[in-house]
């Protein structure tokens, strides 16, 4: 088994390394060190999890330990989608540059930057950017990339879906020729690899399967339950989720709750914290320091539980995590793989619990055959939800049984029903899944459907059938 020592490393790195805990490197980084501390390029085919952020940092360390940074010439340069993989980079350097004097700056929108340009102006060595402010800058002709030796694009496929792929491009042109490129993207698409084509000489390309499996150390459940009535749903899913919480006593030291929607994460943050659960939401709407001031709360663990979307979790590394809540079935399968290893990280124990509706069955179906496992079934621990055998409501069942059985269920389960309103969507992505969501959840026109079943059953049990079939004739007339 290939060793950290059998790498070439500098001695500090491979200190800060030990000291870091890390026993053996990781296969992108078994694949990845060698040949970029050959000065070669490099494409990485790997995304977050696998030890790819050191598999950058460690050689550029090594590589750029000899050699001084000039007014403002960086002499690397990493550029991230987002501030908080910026973020998240930097601080790894911090870690493995830690016994060496190389100096860094981090610039990313949304901070201030007042310190960050005084850096830049004495010259640092490691320069980590969001691709926007860092053009900004050389705009502004605070910077110079002529310097620039080593240049590292991560999450290139994010990139992409993020637009900034002419910005790459045009980052590119501005440094030098003879720059070293590290290059790393989760997946090929076809603009991924005109890019790298153009922009890399003679790449090695260390490709490291897409994680399919989950880590034994993590226990994953599912809750597969139905909904009572289908305006229900949200108000159900929810308790379910609090109880399972519950249900796992103080072994739930936190928890990460994934929601497929933004207007979800909103909802389920808003009825946790209602509920005396100490939660907030992390997703793309918000703003810069509202995101990093819930990550930190997160990371030092005086927030509790984090709800969140997977575009605004993906990248993030936060160690510690005792629990998984997938609210939602992951629509994408691998998103599945990559929510639950967030908890049983570096051999830790980690459980994920899912939340499954009817209308998730494929979805689920899909996550199972990914992973080659069944998700043991756990019972439902709230007592909401329709009972596991009952038949579905038929559409033209008698009425005046129907509103009879509906009434009944609607009292006690007024417990955990709630009234979370719906924020007003940010974006115009936002706005439309909330107009989505009210097409498939009529608000006004079903409820004022149950309050008037309300009102007949209001008459008492023993009202005689054939007033509320009058009742239903007029609605329906
Ligand atoms: P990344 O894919 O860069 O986001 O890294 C994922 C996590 O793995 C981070 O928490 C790293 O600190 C950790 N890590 C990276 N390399 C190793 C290693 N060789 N051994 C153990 N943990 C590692």
């Amino acid at each position: 088994m290939t060793k950290f020592s059998d790498l070439n490393l500098n001695p500090k790195v491979l200190k800060a390394i030990e000291e870091a805990g890390y026993e053996t490197p990781t296969p992108i980084q078994e694949g990845a060190i060698p040949p970029a501390l050959e000065g070669r390029d490099v494409l990485g085919i790997a995304q977050t999890g696998t030890g790819k952020t050191a598999s950058f940092t460690l050689p550029m360390i090594t590589l750029l330990h000899r050699g001084r940074a000039r007014a403002r010439m960086p002499r690397s340069l990493v550029l991230c989608p987002t501030r908080e993989l910026a973020a998240q980079v930097a601080e790894n350097f911090d870690i493995y540059a830690k016994h060496t004097k190389l100096t860094k700056a981090l610039l990313i929108g949304g901070v201030s930057f007042k310190e960050q340009d005084q850096l830049i102006d004495k010259g640092v060595d490691v320069l980590i950017a969001t691709p926007g402010r860092l053009l900004d800058h050389f705009e502004r002709g605070k910077l110079l990339l002529t310097g620039v030796q080593i240049m590292v694009v991560d999450e290139a496929d994010r990139m992409l879906d993020m637009g900034f792929i002419p910005d790459i491009e045009r980052i590119f042109g501005l440094t030098p020729f003879t720059r070293q490129t590290l290059f790393f993207s989760a997946t090929m698409a076809p603009e991924i690899e005109r890019i790298t084509n153009t922009f890399l000489s003679n790449p090695e390309r260390v490709e490291v399967a897409r994680q399919a499996s989950a880590s034994e150390t993590i226990a994953q459940h599912v809750v597969v339950f139905r909904p009572s009535r289908k305006d229900r749903e949200g108000s159900e899913k929810r308790a379910v989720l609090r109880a399972m919480i519950e249900s796992e006593g103080e072994n739930c030291r936190n928890g990460i709750i994934f929601c497929n929607r933004k207007v979800d994460v909103d909802v389920v943050a808003k009825s946790m914290k209602k509920n005396g659960y100490d939660a907030a939401p992390i997703h793309g709407d918000l703003d810069q320091s509202t995101r990093m001031r819930t990550l930190d709360g997160f990371r030092d663990g005086t927030l509790r539980f984090l709800v969140a979307s997977d575009v605004a979790a993906r990248g993030l590394d936060i160690p510690n995590v005792s629990h998984v809540f997938n609210y939602d079935v992951p629509s994408h399968a691998e998103d599945y793989v990559h929510r639950i290893g967030r908890t049983g990280r570096a051999g830790r124990e980690g459980r994920a619990m899912m939340i499954s509706v009817p209308r998730d069955d494929k979805n689920l179906e899909a996550i199972e055959r990914l992973i080659q496992t069944e998700i043991p079934r756990m019972d439902n621990p709230a007592k909401v939800g329709a009972a596991p055998n009952a038949p579905e409501p038929a559409a033209e069942e008698a009425k005046p049984a129907r509103t009879r059985t509906r009434t009944r269920r609607e009292k006690p389960a007024a417990a955990p029903a709630e009234t979370v309103e719906q924020p007003q969507p940010q974006t115009p992505a936002a706005a439309e899944e909330s107009r989505g969501k009210s097409r498939s959840r009529p608000r006004g026109g079903e409820r004022r459907k149950g309050e008037r079943e309300a009102e007949v059953v209001g008459m008492g049990d023993d009202m005689p059938s054939f007033i509320a079939l009058s009742f239903a004739e007029r609605r329906t007339g």
